[in-house]
């Protein structure tokens, strides 16, 4: 059994775990990152992973970091929380550790991470879409991970859904993150509960009599008690996320939407209402197969799982000829959603307009 180490690296802490073939983690431990100071949090990382190869014999080590990786997979160029600023990191790390790295953004690790061993397992084109502080999303193609020409795709939190609309952190205004992601969830319902507080009882109790202390976790409390004004919350996030992912379907067609983050755990309470959205939002609907929308299943493990399988095919993909995407594609049996699509009829127009 080969064993690959992983290592997440966010803007308050880095989690590192030692990951089987299988996608199982068998050792892990965390440190706070010193967000403020990139020669540190490189220390933070090297510690990390130095602690766990005492313990262990690993083959790769994969890094999964909050941030624009380049098209090399060596250059941090810019991290909204860390102070990374055109960072060479994979040549720092190997600095301090004597081995090779490899260097992957995070939302790309998890969603490879999903994709091998989580929610889209057997899908081969998938989008992540994790809602927390803003958007983190991935896109998977054909089984493989999409980065565009420079290493940027798949940002869809920064694309405008209302014109002069919120100011984003990026500097535009109406991108999709203000109104579809956890610090979104959270100001629908401070905003709602300073303006109707009678409306807003439980969600005040709940955060201690006051609109700063609703969180993530009360508003998921107080909508899966069944209090409207939460349930309400979840109904207008989860709407902006169906329609957001309409029009990525629109761009991408892809069979399986993953969505994790923190917001995602509430589960139902927000996939409802997006997949509601979605169904109404999409074009050509009734007559194209619905993707699925389905909750990540690794949690905040994704990370480490995704960064460690994808150093360690990296490191076999080095040591054989054949490339392990192409052996895995030979192997796996075809994906299910295609399956079903070939035994779905034809729609009765689509057959009619093929025609002459
Ligand atoms: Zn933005």
């Amino acid at each position: 059994m080969t064993l690959a180490i992983g290592v997440d690296v966010g803007g308050t802490k880095v989690a590192a775990g030692v990951v089987d073939e299988d996608g199982q983690i068998i050792a892990k431990l965390k440190r706070s990152t010193p967000a403020a100071s990139p020669p540190r949090t490189e220390q933070a990382i090297a510690d990390a992973v130095t602690e766990l190869l005492t313990r262990h014999q690993v083959a790769a080590i994969g890094l999964g970091a909050a941030g624009f990786v380049d098209c090399d997979r060596a250059r941090l160029l810019f991290a909204p929380n860390l102070a990374w600023r055109d960072e060479p990191l994979k040549q720092r790390v190997e600095e301090r550790l004597g081995r090779e790295v490899v260097v992957e953004n995070d939302a790309n690790a998890s969603a490879w991470a999903e994709a091998r061993f989580g929610a889209a397992r057997g899908y081969r084109d998938v989008i992540l879409v994790a809602l927390g502080t803003g958007i983190g999303a991935a896109i998977l193609i054909d089984g493989q991970l999409y980065r565009g020409r420079w290493g940027m795709a798949g940002e869809p939190g920064h694309v405008r859904v209302v014109p002069d609309g919120r100011l984003c952190g990026c500097g535009n205004r109406g991108c999709w993150e203000q109104y579809c992601s956890g610090n979104a969830l959270v100001a629908e319902a401070r905003e709602f509960a300073r303006r109707t507080p009678e409306g807003a009882i439980r969600l005040l109790q709940l955060g201690g009599g006051v609109p700063e202390g609703i969180s993530g976790p009360v508003i998921t409390q107080a909508a899966s008690e069944g209090d409207p004004a939460a349930l309400r919350c979840f109904q207008t996030v989860g709407g902006w996320l169906g329609q957001g992912l309409a029009d990525l379907a629109a761009v991408l067609d892809p069979a399986c939407f993953v969505i994790g983050g923190g917001v995602s755990e509430a589960g139902d309470l927000l996939l409802g209402p997006a997949r509601a959205a979605f169904e109404r939002a999409l074009a050509g609907r009734g007559y194209r197969p619905l993707a699925e929308i389905k909750v990540a299943e690794l949690g905040e493990d994704a990370g480490i799982v995704g960064a460690a399988d994808l150093a360690r095919q990296a490191s076999q993909a080095t040591a054989r000829p054949a490339p392990p995407d192409l052996r895995q594609a030979a192997a796996r049996p075809a994906p299910p959603d295609l399956r079903q699509a070939a035994a779905r009829p034809a729609p009765p127009d689509l057959r009619q307009a093929a025609a002459p």
